[in-house]
């Protein structure tokens, strides 16, 4: 592990004393139960069911805690200080087709669906390219290590550069939290849940991309899956974007399919609206192409003048296999020849990330899996949450995958160990219990480029999701994890 200057190594604080004594007293919670999930409503902590998904008659509060979880002051602000440096190497990353080329060689002889956002790139690349201008709105994901010497530390999860959300309800439960604190007599807590919201600085980077697209008629597209639980994180941005007078319109990829064209300067027309971003916020997942049609689609917004977020190479320097050989020896170097401070800023946050190519290395990781597999995670070049394989199911896939070029789908990390903290996770229709938790802090990062120039690049916001310490893996989606805020301590 390294141990430079940048890597906070902090103790993580015993929880609040009062908090704790809350948690144990059964008749407040009970009575503050229903006051959090009103008050959840009021804020607009909201979430469609999934009876009704496309339907706004009957709605509820999204999945959140009931308290806010104790996060070190000190890793919180390293988390948003690092964060505009991972913006700058997800752009050069995007930019450098000569590494995404060979850094995804083996991966895609393996992975189909790799493979086939990769045919998209190559394509596009071999065309000239109608548009300057890129637009990133991602979210780098860390969970707190806690070492055997007691130190704690932050680790990337990962960096998602395609649809991460919650930047809208999480710019709404801050204020949640602190009324509850209030209400469960931690009045000085409340005062340690901080401001967010990056419904608004998402926002700011689509205005800005917006802007420089250069046409008041034109719109932002929102690609939306066709089932809409979380539709309400999406209406605080597209708001935020009406509001500067930004019209939005929100269509699926058979929309695009059925009435989307290009005009003979590649202007992207979709039912007669000419498109001057694709947000996309769908199109991460293999079942998000349900048909051929589909990928015609991306394909098309690919080729476009409209600024795709994110485009292509952007999509792909998000993919796990990119995130482990940014973890390699000299390679960050490469990215920032002249920027040791960023180097070792962005390094600090590396959990360790082994190769599974073929070959002595991808050998060596195999070997090491197999002996401590409660150690690792094995992960393929998957998004959304409960796609990985922890424990003895290693062994099992492994077993199976070790001689065969297969294994290259995957990739291995260490399992970050963080200190479980006692919760409340209120989610519509379960009872009320208490939890053993395990927290991860999001960082929302924006940045738009035209030409060679970064002309806007910002750290705009944070979330953090919790969930039970029985679940290895999941998101909010996939109905595991629950919103939550840092309480600084
Ligand atoms: P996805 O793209 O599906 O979100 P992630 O890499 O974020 O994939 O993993 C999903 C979840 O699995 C995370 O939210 C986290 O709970 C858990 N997880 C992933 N990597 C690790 C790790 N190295 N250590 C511990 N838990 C992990
Ligand atoms: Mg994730």
């Amino acid at each position: 592990m390294s141990t430079n200057v940048f890597s906070s190594h902090c103790r993580f604080p015993a929880m609040s004393v009062k908090l704790e004594h809350v948690l144990k007293d059964e008749n407040l919670i009970k009575n503050i139960e229903e006051i959090a999930k009103d008050t959840a409503l009021l804020h607009g902590v909201l979430m469609r069911t999934k009876e009704t998904p496309n339907s706004p008659e009957v709605v509820s509060y999204a999945p959140f805690t009931l308290f806010p979880t104790p996060v070190p002051t000190a890793l919180f602000h390293q988390a948003l200080a690092v964060q505009t440096h991972f913006n700058r190497l997800v752009d050069r990353v995007s930019q450098n087709p000569a590494f995404l080329e060979e850094t995804l060689a083996s991966t895609i002889k393996v992975d189909n669906f790799t493979a086939r956002l990769f045919n998209i790139y190559k394509q596009v690349q071999e065309e000239h390219r109608p548009q300057s201008i890129v637009l990133g709105l991602n979210r780098s994901d860390y969970m707190l290590d806690h070492s055997p010497d007691g130190g704690t530390s932050l680790k990337q999860i990962e960096i998602n550069t395609i649809a991460a959300s919650f930047g809208g309800l999480a710019s709404r439960t801050p204020d949640v939290h602190r009324h509850i604190l209030k209400v469960a007599n931690l009045p000085e807590e409340s005062n340690n849940v901080l401001d967010n919201n990056p419904a608004a600085g998402l926002a700011r980077g689509l205005a800005k991309a917006w802007e420089l697209y250069g046409s008041e008629r034109a719109v932002v597209m929102f690609l939306v899956e066709d089932v809409q639980r979380n539709i309400y994180d999406h209406r605080f941005v597209e708001n935020e974007l009406w509001k500067r007078n930004i019209p939005v319109i929100r269509r699926q990829f058979e929309d695009v399919c059925r009435s989307g064209s290009l005009d003979e300067s590649r202007r992207l027309f979709v039912d007669g609206h000419e498109i001057a971003i694709v947000y996309f916020r769908n199109g991460y997942m293999p079942q998000n192409y349900t048909s051929e049609e589909s990928w015609e689609a991306r394909l098309m917004m690919e080729r476009s003048l409209a600024v795709k977020c994110p485009d292509i190479s952007t999509h792909l320097a998000g993919t796990k296999k990119v995130q482990q050989e940014l973890a390699q020896r000299g390679v960050l170097e490469r990215f920032f020849p002249d920027e040791p401070e960023t180097v070792a800023q962005i390094r600090a946050t590396f959990a360790g990330l082994y190769t599974l190519d073929m070959g002595e290395e991808g050998d060596k990781t195999v070997a090491m899996a197999l002996a401590n597999p409660d150690q690792y995670v094995l992960k393929p070049q998957r998004e959304g949450g409960g796609n990985n394989i922890y424990g003895t199911e290693i062994c099992e896939v492994l077993e199976n995958l070790k001689s065969s070029t297969e294994r290259t789908a995957y990739i291995l990390m260490d399992k970050i160990q963080p200190v479980p903290v006692q919760n409340y996770l209120l989610r519509p229709g379960a009872p009320l219990k208490l939890n053993s938790c395990l927290s991860e802090l999001g960082v929302f990062g924006a940045y738009v480029r035209k030409g060679k120039d970064m002309v806007f690049n910002e750290c705009v916001g944070h979330l953090l999701r919790t969930k039970s310490s029985e679940h290895a893996d999941g998101g909010v989606a996939a109905g595991v994890a629950v919103l939550d805020n840092p309480l600084l301590v």
